[in-house]
């Protein structure tokens, strides 16, 4: 038998955006354990805004297991908070409820800005550095500093050993400002590992005394970048099917349930989505082949390929709950109707 160091992850009751959470217990397998083998644990839930004082307990239920490729035996639990009876989703819950199909997949684009005493990384004590311009996909010190490309690699790192569908890195538009995408196939496999790897991210930056800061525009009204979190999504019928007439049904669609989106597309959005800087306004949807300030960017493989692919909705913000984002993109795209045959025939 092994003494494996099990971190259970969730989120808290904080709004608007919840934060994560961890604590650890050392439980002996003979192997590594499977989800099944996890059992229940519980935490106060009064210290997480999930609680009253009287009745504290909260459940915590492992839905997903990774290795945690930073400690010995370590084990990533990712949890589900459930009332007392263990069974019944806490509201905080919001995984619980998601829409999901293997057939649906995400990417999902997360901008971030590393901070270090109260300000982004790289920028001096007062005032401002050089505008924006040479940091995006950036290289050089004056660019891009000392420390942050050692922890965005070393992030990258620890996310593929754990078997988090990391794809890719990018020094983003303001300074200090930087990207990793994740890509799955379902909500919630996408969505979990997005917030796996934003946990690996804080804990990974704890020893570097630098924090994360994940808000959409920290930088308030200036010409300085805010964070998104474009989410990139594809159906079986959108990826096999598609077509031209779908697409614009889809779109309407789209237009309609606007409110709803951004409902869940993270907070403070209308800070970000002000209609300058390759952003539309929070107020309008549009959708635009390679358009970069459209709410919908249709990307060129899409139309090239008879409407069939992927889209990036575009509006998500660096602190959406991918959950919530995921499932209203698949609550839209099921309320367009698909006749398979009569489009199947007209994709001929
Ligand atoms: P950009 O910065 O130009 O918007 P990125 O390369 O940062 O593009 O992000 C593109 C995202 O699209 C990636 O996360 C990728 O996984 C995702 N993606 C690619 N193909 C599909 C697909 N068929 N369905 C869903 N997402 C996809
Ligand atoms: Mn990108
Ligand atoms: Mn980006
Ligand atoms: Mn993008």
């Amino acid at each position: 038998m092994t003494k494996y160091k099990l971190e259970y992850i969730w989120l808290d009751g904080h709004e608007p955006v919840q934060n994560l959470r961890g604590k650890t217990q050392i439980k002996e397998f003979a192997e590594f354990p499977t989800l099944e083998q996890l059992p229940l644990w519980g935490f106060d839930g009064s210290s997480t805004n999930q609680a009253e004082g009287r009745s504290s307990d909260c459940v915590l239920k492992p839905v997903a297991v990774y290795p945690d490729p930073e400690r010995t035996n370590g084990v990533l639990v990712m949890c589900e908070v459930m009332m007392p009876d263990g069974v019944t989703p806490h509201v905080s819950n919001k995984r619980a409820t998601v829409l999901d199909d293997d057939g649906a997949w995400f990417g999902f684009e997360q901008e971030y800005f590393f901070y270090k005493n109260g300000r982004p990384l790289g920028f001096p004590e007062a005032g401002y550095p050089a505008p924006q311009g040479p940091y995006y996909t950036g290289v050089g010190y004056s660019n891009v500093g000392d420390v942050a490309r050692k922890i965005v690699e070393e992030h990258l790192d620890v996310c593929l050993a754990a078997g988090i569908n990391h794809e890719g890195i990018n020094a983003e538009v303001a300074k200090g400002q930087w990207e990793f995408q994740i890509f799955g196939k379902g909500s919630r496999k996408a969505a979990d590992e997005v917030w796996l790897a934003r946990y690996l991210m804080l804990r990974l930056t704890e020893k570097y005394g630098i924090d994360i800061e994940w808000h959409c525009k920290p930088l308030g009204d200036t010409d300085w970048n805010g964070s998104g979190m474009h989410a990139n999504f594809s159906t079986t019928y959108m990826r096999e099917v598609g077509g031209k007439e779908y697409f614009e049904d889809l779109m309407a669609a789209f237009e309609s349930a606007r409110a709803d989106h951004i409902a869940v597309y993270g907070p403070d959005n209308h800070m970000r989505l002000t209609g300058k800087h390759e952003t539309q306004s929070i107020h309008t949807f549009s959708y635009g082949i390679a358009d970069r300030g459209a709410s919908i960017r249709v990307p060129h493989s899409f139309v090239n390929s008879g409407y069939r692919g992927y889209l990036e909705d575009r509006r998500p913000n660096s602190q959406g709950n991918p959950y919530e984002i995921a499932s209203q993109i698949l609550k839209t795209i099921a309320s367009v109707p698909v006749e398979i045959e009569q489009r199947l025939a007209a994709a001929e």
